[in-house]
């Protein structure tokens, strides 16, 4: 059977897998598909946390709006544009550009950061702002954003609605809008997080299955990690689920789904993220890179907004300056016996 074609219950079956040696297996296949799909390059995209504003209420994440406790920035389009150049000087080929759903960022007003970053240098550029308008999309497209990132989640629409609520009378369908993206001409971008209290590993198994079905360019997956300042990482029971059946949110859950996604998209790009970092912080870039990945996001937000872009908490890098965290990622994929990639590193089909 083609790796592509695995069935539900298969992915089941490796998400429940324990021993070591079948996990070695995996660990090579995906590794072996990586390799015989995209290469040994490790495209960098540098991430700039733009806003930690947000009107959502999300119940894992730390910039949810009845947070009161965190400090509020919007970056400036100079202080946006100073990042740029670092990320033009490090090599970067790709620029992501990513908030909290913040109506502060205006449709006009990113078109003009866009078009001003556009004469900066050859960049593709990605945007993870979550839930716009059909309108601004169009408007930052024409204005030079090539790829949007926006993960639904968990496929699970009840687990969705609990821990992912509406703000005000708009309904939340994301993978609406990733169809809207794609007619839009974007590159689109999409993943989970594994081991959200009340996802189930037959969930998490189909959450896999839809990103084949979705024919994704991007697949970003990590580890739910708790934040205090979050109804889930309160305690807050959204939804009940047998012991048994709860997928642990742990860096080896975390690699498995790498793996698998590997296995079902092949030639998608697929990062090492920063929340596997933080689960694993001694290997968790590294092993995800030998077991599926081909992307690094380093991140460029300047020091005195980084610790305030707090998703979850001691989010890895969040001391480092962007230069630490280049040399850190370039020390990773040497380690890793990969190349740096070259260019804006988009999907081959
Ligand atoms: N506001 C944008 C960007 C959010 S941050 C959006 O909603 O799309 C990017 C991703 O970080 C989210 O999609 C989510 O999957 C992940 N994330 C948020 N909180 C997290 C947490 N507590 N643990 C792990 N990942 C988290």
């Amino acid at each position: 059977m083609l790796a592509g074609d695995m069935a539900v219950d298969e992915i089941e079956g490796w998400l429940r897998e324990r021993d070591a040696d079948r996990l070695e297996e995996l660990w090579s296949r995906a590794d072996a598909v990586r390799r015989a799909a995209v290469g040994d390059a490790v495209h960098l995209r540098g991430l700039i946390e733009i806003s930690n504003h947000c009107v959502r209420r999300c119940a894992y994440c730390g910039l949810n709006a009845g947070n009161r406790t965190l400090a509020r920035y919007r970056m400036t389009q100079d202080e946006i544009l100073g990042c740029v150049r670092q990320a033009r000087g490090f090599g970067y080929g790709t620029i992501v550009l990513q908030g909290g759903e913040d109506p502060g960022i205006t449709g006009p007003w990113l078109a003009e950061v866009l078009r001003l970053m556009e004469q900066e240098g050859p960049f593709a550029i990605t945007l993870s702002l979550g839930e716009r308008s059909i309108e601004d999309l169009r408007l930052w497209r024409e204005a030079g954003a090539d790829r949007y990132l926006l993960r639904f989640e968990t496929s699970d629409r009840g687990l969705y609605e609990a821990v992912h609520p509406p703000v005000a009378g708009s309904l939340s369908d994301r993978l609406a809008m990733l169809g809207g993206l794609r007619r839009l001409g974007y590159e689109v971008g999409s993943g989970v997080m594994v081991g959200i209290p009340g996802q189930g590993y037959r969930s998490l198994a189909k959450d896999i299955a839809l990103f084949r079905e979705l024919d994704l360019d991007m697949v970003g997956v990590g580890p739910y990690l708790p934040h205090p300042a979050t109804a889930l990482g309160r305690g807050e029971v959204v939804r009940a689920i047998e012991p048994a059946e709860q997928v642990p949110n742990d860096a080896d859950m975390a690699y498995k789904v790498v793996a698998l996604t590997r296995l079902v998209c092949p030639e998608a790009n697929i990062p090492a993220t920063t929340a596997l970092a933080t689960a694993d912080p001694q290997m968790g870039r590294r092993l995800g890179l030998e077991r599926g990945a081909n992307v690094i996001m380093p991140d460029l937000t300047p020091s005195k907004y980084r610790r305030a872009y707090e998703i979850y908490p001691a989010k890895a890098g969040s001391t480092q300056t962007p230069e630490e965290c280049h040399e850190t990622v370039l020390a990773t994929i040497r380690a890793a016996g990969r190349t740096v990639g070259i260019g804006p590193g988009s999907r081959g089909r």
